[in-house]
This record gives C-alpha cells, sequence and structure tokens, in this order.
C-alpha cells in the first residue's frame, strides 16, 4: 500500500471561516492520508427513490476516492430505515437496484468494498438494544434532523423507529467498527449521537468502539431546485440515473432569485450559489471564476451552464450505469457477497459487546 502526505483535497473557496465540523473532517482527511489502510468507511444511503446530485457531491464521490486511497470501505442500504417516516416500503426491490447501478457505475469496487442491506444483518439490528440503554428520550427529542425529517415526512405522527434512527445508524456504524463516515451536513447531529453511544459504551464496559468522525465534501449540503436540501423524498432532486434531457428539464425548474446578474454568495444568494457550486464542481473550477462568466447573463444562462456541465460530467457514468443495468443477476451477487461480509463483521461484534458486558451469553 503506498502512501501519501498530500494536502487534503478542497475544491471549493471559503467565503465564511471554517467551522468546528470542518476543522475537524479537514484534520480527518489528513491523518487518513498518512495510512489509508488503518481507517474503515461506513456510511450509506436511504433506498427510499434515486440517488441525486446532492448524495454524489456529498459523500458518494468521497467513497470511490477513499477506496481508491486503499481505505475499507463498507456502503449500507440502510432498507429498515425507509419505514421510519412511510407506512410501506414501497418499491424497495427496484430502489436498491438502482442505487447498486449507481455505486458500481460511480466506481465502488465489489473486490474492494463491501455493500449491504442491513435486514440480511440480524448482528447489527440486534446491537440496538445495548444502545438504546445508553441513550436518554430527551436525548433523541432533542435531535435537529429528525425534528426536520419528521417535518418533511407523509407521516402525522412519529414513530419509535423514526425516534430511534439515530441509534440505528450508530449500530450501523459500530458493527463494523466503521471509523470514518463521509456524510453531508444533515447527518451530523446523528454522527454525534454515534460517537456519545460509542463513548458512553467503552466508559461503562470497557474500550471496544472507535469514535467515528464526519468526513465532509466540498459540498456538504446542495440544495434541490425548491432551494431547500436537495432530497430523494422532497421532489426537489436532480437523480444521478436522469437522462440528459431530464436533466435540462429539472434544472429549468430550479428557483434562483430576482437578481440577475450572477455571483456566489452561498450566505446571500444560497439558490443561485448552489447551482454555481454545482456546475464549478463539474467543471473543477472555482465558483467565483464561473459566476463571474456568467455575469449579467441572469438565470438562463447559469442554468444552461449548469445542465451542460452536469450532463458532461455523468456522461460516463451513464455509459457505465447502463451497461450494469443489463445484468442484474451479477448486480445482485455483489449485494449477497457483502451482506456475508458484513454478517461476519456483526457477529464478531455483537459477540465481543455481550462478553463486554458480562452478560446475554
Ligand atoms: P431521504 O429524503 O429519503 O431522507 P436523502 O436524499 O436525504 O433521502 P439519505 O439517504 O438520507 O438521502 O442520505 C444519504 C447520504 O447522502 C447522507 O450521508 C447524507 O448526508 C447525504 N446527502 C443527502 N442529501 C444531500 C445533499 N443535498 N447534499 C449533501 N449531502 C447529501
Ligand atoms: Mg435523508
Amino acid at each position: 500500500m503506498t502512501t501519501t502526505t498530500a494536502e487534503p483535497r478542497s475544491t471549493e473557496p471559503r467565503t465564511a471561516p471554517a467551522t468546528t465540523a470542518e476543522l475537524r473532517s479537514a484534520d480527518l482527511e489528513r491523518r487518513i492520508a498518512q495510512d489509508p489502510a488503518g481507517f474503515r468507511v461506513l456510511t450509506g444511503d436511504r433506498p427510499t427513490g434515486a440517488l441525486h446530485l446532492g448524495h454524489y457531491f456529498g459523500s458518494l464521490r468521497n467513497r470511490v476516492r477513499l477506496q481508491d486511497l486503499g481505505v475499507d470501505v463498507i456502503v449500507l442500504i440502510p432498507d429498515y430505515q425507509v419505514i421510519t417516516d412511510r407506512d410501506t416500503a414501497e418499491r424497495l426491490g427496484e430502489y436498491t437496484d438502482g442505487l447498486l447501478l449507481d455505486y458500481l457505475a460511480l466506481g465502488i469496487d465489489p473486490a474492494r468494498s463491501t455493500v449491504f442491506t442491513h435486514s440480511a444483518v440480524p448482528a447489527l439490528n440486534q446491537l440496538m438494544l445495548p444502545f438504546l440503554s445508553l441513550v436518554s428520550v430527551a436525548e433523541l427529542n432533542r435531535n435537529p434532523t429528525v425534528k426536520d425529517e419528521v417535518a418533511h415526512s407523509r407521516q402525522s405522527t412519529v414513530s419509535g423507529l423514526m425516534l430511534t434512527y439515530p441509534v440505528h445508524q450508530a449500530a450501523d456504524i459500530l458493527s463494523c467498527k466503521g471509523d470514518v463516515v463521509p456524510v453531508g451536513l444533515d447527518q451530523l447531529p446523528h454522527l454525534e449521537l454515534t460517537r456519545t453511544i460509542a463513548r458512553r459504551f467503552n466508559e461503562r464496559y470497557g474500550k471496544l468502539f472507535p469514535e467515528p468522525e464526519a468526513l465532509l465534501s466540498a459540498a456538504p449540503l446542495l440544495l434541490g431546485t425548491d432551494g431547500t436540501k436537495m432530497s430523494k423524498s422532497r421532489a426537489n432532486s436532480i437523480p444521478l440515473s436522469a437522462t440528459a434531457d431530464e436533466t435540462a428539464r429539472l434544472l429549468k425548474g430550479a428557483t434562483t432569485d430576482a437578481d440577475r446578474h450572477i455571483t456566489y454568495d452561498p450566505d446571500t444568494r444560497p439558490n443561485v450559489a448552489s447551482l454555481v457550486l454545482l456546475a464549478a464542481l463539474c467543471l473543477e473550477r472555482d465558483p467565483h471564476e464561473v459566476a463571474a462568466e456568467i455575469g449579467d447573463g441572469g438565470a438562463a444562462a447559469l442554468k444552461r451552464t449548469v445542465t451542460d456541465a452536469v450532463n458532461s460530467h455523468l456522461e460516463r457514468f451513464r455509459a457505465r450505469r447502463a451497461e450494469y443495468a443489463k445484468d442484474l443477476t451479477y448486480v445482485r451477487s455483489v449485494l449477497r457477497a457483502g451482506n456475508e461480509r458484513a454478517n461476519a463483521l456483526a457477529e464478531a461484534t455483537l459477540d465481543e459487546v455481550r462478553e463486554a458486558m458480562g452478560a446475554f451469553r
């Protein structure tokens, strides 16, 4: 394994001082570069719809990059979490196939990385029991991401599973002792609770778990076409699997603002800035420069630039995805193999947990 001391990659110039989370993420990036094989990634995407550009720039691209650096990357499709905020797991098989196609087409390599669904890993789910005992109801009630997801959910009441979603996520991450979690900003409160659970378990029963850290990208909160967080379930996303024409149509409908002069100013013009950033990330250019070039061209020119940039950036991905789609038998076999490995890891962790607790033999 070759190691590198390269500086962490950042394609986004800062317009504001870095937050604590960003500083911690940059420090983590440095440590990974020094010893990639010493880290394990656990992260994933709910099979609630098609993956979108927010996933790609927020997390997926980092996963592939880390895999290629030599980090052990484990990607979870948290299928039970689909029923946190909806009555049925409708179209679960179709969405799971779609996620697998996206991962493979983006470069997740099953020879080096693992993809699994947590409903296939009973030991992982069993970890929720001791973990639930380590958190208070008040802590769960305070979680801002849960509050936000409740606000956007299709349900009038909050299910127990929704409230305990972050604990389930702790079980996901700690079942394989993941220590790096490439996520978007919305996941930071969840990850904080995972760290709390790991710490409390270690204090109470002896050190067993790492305290996983968030790895943020240059686009930790990409906005959707309506100006709120791009989300699978908010009808505001640009799916990676959309055709070039669909992508153009969706971007055309994106919310902008009344100022015709295009600038990159995330604080005062979040909608325009998110589009500029999208183009800049695809073109690997500075967003200020991209905005300056569009200048007085207005929203129409901005949207044309973004559409061209996204479509050419995704061209190779789309071709690879279409190839994989011809062989779903292979695609599903990747998940079966991943489930086997995840079971072995989670069973070993559960054994250690029981041993540490000195009970439940
Ligand atoms: P849902 O609407 O079903 O909750 P979602 O679009 O929020 O779907 P998730 O499966 O909840 O997607 O999130 C998967 C990962 O992608 C998480 O790490 C999350 O932080 C990241 N992510 C999701 N949306 C964005 C976004 N708009 N910008 C950056 N990262 C994102
Ligand atoms: Mg979400």
